[in-house]
């Protein structure tokens, strides 16, 4: 298909709408405000020479699953998935850590008496995994292509993650893995849904696993913006677009911004009724990031721990519950829930030898810049791992403020796009049949505030520019060939 496309940020989304857009034959440039692409899958040395820090995403479940990704073959332009000895852990401080392996028998094995409760949870996503994840990564209001699939997954998907832990183990260590699981939707475990998340990680680790990606996660970035410029496309870089007018005359503009920024944005008439619904868009918890580097591995209390390339630092399921509870009403938790990545445990070339770079955030209120938030992710990792502050050799807190400075779509430091709850889980950005489309013929959002959300896997991307090239061969067709 002939024609000039342009793509509005240059994230994860942004980036799989372009290269889906050049591969159908359309000629397209991506604007990226940043001085580098990737969005908030971008990588820097922050830490100090030789360090490989990740500066948003860091670990990949539903990027090595992302059906798009793995059509692009993006092995072609270097990326490789590196998975850790050990899937996730998760810390108590009574008795000894819950386990996440890539081998479900064996998770549940060492999960003693909730062991058959575990395989029973995820066994029958982890036997539909493909299909399943075809449909949780598109949007959910739509005919199902794979209702057997969903049908196994969606049993369990409505209930509160709290319940679904309580109702079906007995031991901390099953509950806090399924909690840990289901907060990274950034939401209470008391949320409606959130069980949905905790079965989606599990069974995602023992279908094809949290990887890391080697050299950063900005190899996934840079992966697609090399399958771009071999469809003939390209990226502008230093490119803040402020009004539509800068990336006319292309006949399809995609936004891979959240709905605050397509407010502001100029030049554009967006219909009465469509703007009225997106200034409701709302925002939910932060993230206050903390990175460290170590002159060594994290004296984890269990040594298995440091095997892991995923650890959820917030002990039982209530106090998870607790926490996540209190940052969403708007106080800062006394113990907030951190998720921590080591990378090194999958990708030695993450820090210069014998060091180690430990990459952590904690749930915080929306755009909470409170700095105790640094020490109370430190105090967090001291009651699993003494000693660790000892062990620091640099570290770079980012606030909440921090996070939206460099990257415009971190709303308050909203990662997520937008709040996962209520409607928006299932209506993102609006209620409306086609997710993608703005009312502004030509004009689509493909941001992680539209589905299937928040994560690297470009399937927002992916599934907006379908949308968007169906509608200009429909124009093109009633038109005989005259848009634009
Ligand atoms: C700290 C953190 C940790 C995370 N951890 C994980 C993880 O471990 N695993 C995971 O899968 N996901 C994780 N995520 C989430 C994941 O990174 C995002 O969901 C994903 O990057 C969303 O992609 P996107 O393309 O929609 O938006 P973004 O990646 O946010 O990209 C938007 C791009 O648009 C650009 N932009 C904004 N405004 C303009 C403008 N006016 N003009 C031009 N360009 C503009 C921005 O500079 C940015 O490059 C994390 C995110 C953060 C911040």
């Amino acid at each position: 298909m002939e024609g000039a496309a342009a793509v509005v940020g240059a994230g994860p989304n942004g980036l799989a709408a372009a290269v889906v857009l050049a591969r159908a034959g359309l000629d397209v440039t991506v604007h990226e405000a940043a001085g580098a692409p990737g969005g908030a899958a971008r990588s820097a040395a922050v830490l100090g020479p030789g360090t490989v820090v990740d500066l948003g995403s860091a670990v990949h479940p539903f990027g090595v699953a992302s059906p798009l990704f793995s059509r692009l073959g993006l092995h072609r332009h270097g990326l490789e998935w590196l998975h850790p000895p050990v899937v996730a852990a998760h810390p108590l401080d009574d008795g000894p850590p819950g386990l996440l392996h890539r081998s479900l028998e064996r998770t549940a094995a060492e999960l003693g008496p909730d062991g058959r409760a575990w395989s029973a949870l995820h066994r029958g996503v982890v036997e539909r995994w493909e299909q399943t994840v075809e449909s949780a990564l598109g949007p959910l209001v739509r005919v199902p292509e794979h209702p057997a699939a969903l049908a196994s997954f969606g049993l369990r998907a409505p209930w509160p993650a709290a319940a679904t832990a309580r109702a079906v183990f007995r031991t901390e260590q099953a509950r806090g893995l399924f909690a840990g699981s289901a907060a990274h939707a950034v939401l209470p475990p008391r949320h409606v849904l959130t069980s949905a998340f905790g079965t989606l990680f599990g069974a995602a680790a023992h279908a094809t696993g949290w990887p890391v990606a080697r050299g950063g996660s900005q190899a996934i970035a840079d992966a697609l913006v090399a399958d771009l410029r071999e469809h003939g496309g390209r990226v502008l870089l230093d490119r803040p677009v402020t009004d539509l007018a800068q990336v006319r005359p292309a006949e399809l503009v995609l936004l891979d911004l959240t709905p605050r920024q397509v407010l502001g944005l100029g030049g554009l008439e967006l219909p009465p009724r469509y703007r009225r619904a997106l200034s409701r868009w709302r925002y939910g918890t932060a993230c206050y990031k903390v990175d460290l580097l170590l002159d060594g591995p994290v004296p984890w209390c269990d040594p298995r721990v440091a095997r892991a390339g995923t650890v959820h630092v917030g002990g039982t399921l209530a106090q998870i519950g607790a926490a996540e509870s209190q940052a969403r009403a708007g106080r800062l938790p006394e113990r907030p829930f951190v998720l921590v990545a080591q990378q090194g445990a999958a990708d030695p070339s993450r820090a210069p030898a014998g060091q180690q770079v430990l990459w952590a955030y904690a749930h915080v209120p929306h755009g909470c810049d409170d700095p105790r938030a640094g020490e109370r992710v430190l105090d967090q990792l001291e009651r699993f791992a003494p000693g660790v502050r000892d062990r620091i050799l640099a570290r770079v807190d980012t606030p909440p403020s921090g996070l939206q400075a460099w990257n415009a779509n971190l709303v308050g430091g909203d990662i997520g796009g937008g709040a996962l709850d209520g409607l928006q889980q299932v209506f993102r950005p609006v209620v409306q049949a086609d997710p993608y489309a703005t009312g502004v013929p030509g004009v689509f959002l493909c941001s992680s505030s539209t589905p299937p959300g928040g994560g690297v896997h470009g399937m927002a991307g992916y599934h907006a520019a379908r949308r968007a090239l169906t509608g200009l061969a429909r124009d093109r067709r009633r038109t005989g060939g005259q848009t634009g």
